[in-house]
């Protein structure tokens, strides 16, 4: 069974082919700069690349491409696209209409298009990828979707309600909707795994660290709440997003600064941040090394990132009356250790101690670094979306057979 898994943006479509019989990556690649000037990169497990610049002026032309990639040449890893089971997409946004992966029907693309109103920069281009795979791919080879969304649809109303007017949420369905879903379910499902414990049976706090980070309460499996909002602005200071902010200070720095609403979200979404605060770069690893040669504002943002990450799995520990274990994920949570020391320290009151010897020398793999003694055990839990995805694809096309 092959399952092909894509993640497709504005102006690119990324793609990996895995053999579900072995959970492997066959082959994985980008077709990117859809509408620009295009360039498809891709890399098989056999070792053989291809890079070229291409001509895509839609999705469309960039599936094509794809589909040659795959299937001819020194990157030919199938035969033909009738090998592939299904293919598995990633939707960022599914709101409080899908609280699960699903088969793909044409109803269903066009809710997800309805959708980009509450998520102009993905939910588009998903429809849009959506529609040329169907035209691609081979009629009877099944699509299904997986919300970045779902997972946080257990979130109680408590949780998920703003203290807006409420005719707000009733008229434009104004609520926290939470993401990154997929990688809190896996890793989450992962650690249970490895703890040797059932998921009804633990309280756990998820980390999940990037370029967007979220961090999300997960109760006996479930998504009880989380810090990325209606949009995944909210929450925790990003790569280039701020984070949460008093709305009070929007409205006066818009005015200030005479942005629209536009322009402001803009301001938030892409100047904020690591790189609005420090000035030096939205990559934590470039803000990292600043903080260590002096950088005062580079250090400020850094300890900003860990005392917000600490601030909420306190208050996640209140909302679940106590936890089990804190779970670091993404590319900051399983690489950087100064920062998952930065979070834990001085967390003992509830009950968390992590080996700082083993927390240096860990990076990207699954691994418990608390202490023996730590009443909540910390791990890091290498998150891996495309697989849940796959996963999720596989078991829905098995049971529609
Ligand atoms: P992601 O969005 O999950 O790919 O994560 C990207 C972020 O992870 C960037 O801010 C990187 O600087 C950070 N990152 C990746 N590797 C490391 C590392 N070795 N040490 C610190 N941060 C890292």
């Amino acid at each position: 069974m092959k399952i092909l898994v894509v993640n497709a943006g504005s102006s690119s479509l990324k793609f990996q082919l895995l053999d579900m019989e072995n959970e492997q990556v066959i082959a994985k690649g980008n077709c990117d700069r859809i509408g620009i000037d295009g360039h498809a990169s891709a890399k098989t497990f056999t070792g053989a690349e291809y890079n070229a610049d291409c001509n895509f002026p839609t999705h469309t032309e960039a599936f094509e491409k794809l589909v040659e990639i795959i299937t001819t040449g020194d990157t030919k890893v199938i035969n033909s696209m009738a090998e592939i089971s299904a293919v598995g997409h990633r939707i960022v946004q599914g709101a409080d209409i899908f609280d699960k992966s699903c088969l793909v029907t044409d109803e269903i693309i066009d809710q997800i298009d309805n959708l980009a109103e509450l998520a102009p920069v993905h939910n588009h281009p998903h429809a849009l990828a959506l529609r040329a795979c169907k035209k691609v791919i081979p009629a009877d080879c099944p699509q299904v979707v997986v919300f970045d969304t779902a997972f946080h649809q257990t979130m109680p109303p408590k949780a998920y309600m703003f203290g807006l007017p409420y005719e707000c949420y009733r008229d434009y369905h104004v609520r926290k909707y939470g993401f990154h879903g997929t990688s809190h379910r896996f890793v989450s499902g992962e650690l249970a795994r490895a703890m040797g414990k059932n998921p009804e049976d633990l309280k756990i706090v998820s980390c999940h660290l990037g370029n967007g980070s979220s961090i999300t309460a997960v109760d006996a499996g479930k998504s009880v709440d989380t810090t990325m909002g209606f949009t995944p602005l909210d929450g925790v200071v990003m790569g280039t997003r701020s984070g949460a902010v008093d709305p009070s200070a929007v409205t006066y720095v818009a005015k200030k600064l005479g942005l629209t609403p536009d322009e402001m979200s803009d301001y938030l979404n892409k100047k904020s941040g690591l790189l609005g605060v420090s000035g030096v770069s939205s990559d934590n690893r470039e803000v990292q090394k600043a903080a260590d040669e002096g950088n005062e504002r580079a250090k400020l943002v850094s300890e900003m990132l860990c005392y917000e990450i600490k601030k909420y799995i306190g208050s996640f520990a209140a909302a679940m009356n106590g936890m089990d274990a804190v779970l670091f994920t993404g590319g900051i949570g399983e690489n950087s250790w100064e920062v998952r020391q930065g979070v834990c320290e001085n967390m003992e009151y509830l009950g968390i101690k992590i080996d700082e010897e083993l927390n240096k020398n860990t990076r990207g793999k699954l691994m418990k670094i608390s202490t023996p003694d730590s009443k909540v055990e910390v791990w890091i839990v290498p998150t891996n979306e495309e697989l849940l995805i796959a996963r999720d694809t596989l078991a829905i096309v098995e049971a529609s057979k």
